[in-house]
């Protein structure tokens, strides 16, 4: 088996490090990921420049891009590694219902699935790499599952309770889950004394019952939503059918 791994915290990040351990141990892996910390950046990819590919001394690529611009190039690029599976992560921090748009790990297990590549994104809940030992073994141990009942390509989003193996109660699978609107951006000054901005904190958790990843999470199991990449809406285009017969 051959595995893709990229992530959108950048290279040098301890969830990546750890989860190319992981997978080193049950399949021939490639790493190309980010130069710096590009977490939300969503699926951008960089149109107004061009980008680099190069190798660290422990053979991890990196790129001075977002996620999705690492895999694209790892897939149509110089490199002739054609994967099995792309996995993205481990992230630090959750990437739980709404945050999934956001997400620049999910959205570069997202690129591979829209080249038609299974992809599997792993974040933990809490930020701060707690028992990410645990998460490593966790997504090793979803790896090596495989979902072979799924249709391929399919596109996993996977998150993990910063708790020991052992604690971890089981994986569930579940929808995602909803926020309230973003908190406001934070306001302060620059040392010239002009106004300037930070993107504040998500919101609340609005829609986190039972069946979604907030809750599932929040009670000890591993929360593994299946993603689908369609923005129509099915219901209103129905609607918009009959009004505009
Ligand atoms: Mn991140």
């Amino acid at each position: 088996m051959k595995i893709l791994i990229s992530n959108d915290d950048g290279y040098l990040a301890p969830g990546l490090l750890a989860l190319a351990d992981a997978m080193s141990a049950i399949a021939e892996i490639l790493v190309v990921a980010p130069d710096s910390n590009r977490s939300g950046s969503s699926n951008s990819l960089t149109l107004d420049r061009p980008l680099s590919l190069t190798r660290a001394a422990n053979g991890f690529y990196f790129v001075n891009g977002t996620p999705s611009d690492c895999v694209h190039i790892a897939l149509t690029g110089p490199l002739g590694f054609v994967p099995d599976l792309i996995v993205s992560g481990i992230n630090n921090g959750q990437n739980m219902g709404d945050d999934t748009l956001y997400s620049g790990t999910v959205a570069a297990a997202t690129e591979g699935y829209l080249f038609g590549i299974p992809a599997i994104a792993f974040s933990q809940v809490r930020s701060g790499w707690a028992e990410l030992d645990s998460a490593a073994l966790i997504a090793r141990e979803l790896v090596e599952r495989r979902f072979d009942a799924l249709p391929s390509p399919y596109l996993l989003n996977v998150n993990i309770p910063n708790l020991p193996r052992a604690a971890i109660k089981g994986i569930l699978p579940t929808r995602l889950g909803k926020r309230h609107m973003s908190e406001p951006v934070i306001r302060a000054s620059d040392p010239h004394g002009r106004e300037i901005f930070w993107i504040g904190p998500t919101g609340a958790e609005r829609e986190a019952g039972e069946g979604t990843d907030f809750h599932a999470t929040a009670n000890g199991f591993v929360s593994i939503t299946p993603l689908q990449i369609d923005l129509t809406h099915a219901s209103q285009l129905a609607i918009l059918r009959q009004d505009l017969a």
